[in-house]
């Protein structure tokens, strides 16, 4: 497979490579499973009657024939529109509106409904707002729990800009897990996470380590953005070097042309490998494969990941 130069990853790329990463197929193991019509139309219908938005339809995610099929979704709080423009992510960057403040109820109402035990929620950058929406996320959080007190909650947050009061704020409320997703290697920052840092993201996990150690931080890159598996490796290794307890490595795809290419589709063994490479470092987690994304089978992985640690702890 045809490598992609670096300098070509920008978004805007001239039409002739446009059209030469168009060309590129997708391998034999990136083919999706079609979803069960009837139950996500289901889970659709639940969702769309409280207006709620979901990371799932937002960010084209190949998993979601699967998920909506087993009733499982990923709530994106905080509104569709993101004050940061990433060069991977299709959620559309805008000036947000206001917060709704019926969100969090709704978020906790949905999560009954479709009869969640572990629900995951994420939201968009609000750089706009004073307090990045922390107070937001913990009137969802309060509110989810209210509505189901014996689910487990996992959330996965912006950086806050590093206003560690922000950050602290919505760990207080002291989720199941909080995961931050640090994305890429630190050199293709500034096309990946243009308006994000590396190290922030990496304080922000331990911050939340050290506010209370009893959270299990976790953390999650994307495959193939023009990223060697060598520094993969070295951000494994920051990773563990600030506390995190599980990590996620999943295949980047294109959401559409507008957005940085493909560089490459690492081939499952190579997953396996980073996986292999991770369990050997002491993350208690580590789901990687072509397809895992921070949510996908999380209640699964914390489930196990939870029972290893109480069996080692024994
Ligand atoms: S993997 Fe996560 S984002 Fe993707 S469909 Fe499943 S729940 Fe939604």
């Amino acid at each position: 497979m045809q490598i992609i130069p670096l300098e070509s990853l920008k978004v805007g790329a001239n039409d002739a490579h446009r059209e030469l990463v168009n060309a590129q197929r997708l391998p034999d193991w990136m083919k999706t499973k079609a979803g069960k019509f009837r139950q996500m139309s289901e889970t659709d219908a639940l969702l769309r009657e409280r207006g709620i938005v979901t990371v799932c339809q937002e960010a084209r995610c190949p998993n979601i024939g699967e998920c909506w099929s087993h009733k499982t979704a990923t709530f994106m709080i905080g509104g569709d529109a993101c004050t940061r423009n990433c060069g991977f992510c299709n959620v559309s960057t805008a000036k947000p509106r206001a917060l709704d403040i019926h969100e969090p109820r709704n978020v906790a109402l949905s999560a009954r409904e479709l009869g969640l035990k572990y629900v995951v929620i994420t939201s968009v950058d609000r750089d706009d707002l004073p307090d990045g929406g922390a107070a937001h996320w913990v009137s969802t959080i309060e509110a989810v729990r209210a509505e189901l007190p014996e689910a487990q909650i996992e959330i996965l947050t912006p950086d806050f800009r590093g206003k560690w009061k922000d950050v602290e704020t919505v760990a207080a409320t002291r989720p199941n897990v909080y995961n931050h997703n640090i994305e890429t290697v630190p050199s293709l920052y500034r096309w990946v996470r243009p308006g994000s840092d590396y190290n922030r993201s990496l304080e922000l996990l331990q911050r939340v380590k050290r506010f209370d150690s009893n959270i299990l931080t976790k953390s999650g890159l994307m495959l193939g953005l023009g990223e060697t598996n060598e520094q993969v490796v070295e951000v494994l290794k920051d990773l563990k070097a600030h506390d995190v307890d599980f990590i996620t490595i999943g295949q980047y795809l294109r959401p559409t042309p507008r957005h940085l290419p493909v560089a490459r589709y690492p081939h499952p063994d190579e997953f396996e490998e980073l996986k292999r490479i991770g369990e050997d470092m002491g993350f208690s987690m580590v789901a990687s494969g072509p397809f895992v994304r921070s949510s996908y089978h999380a209640g699964e992985d914390f489930a196990r990941a939870t029972e290893t640690v109480i069996a080692i702890e024994a």
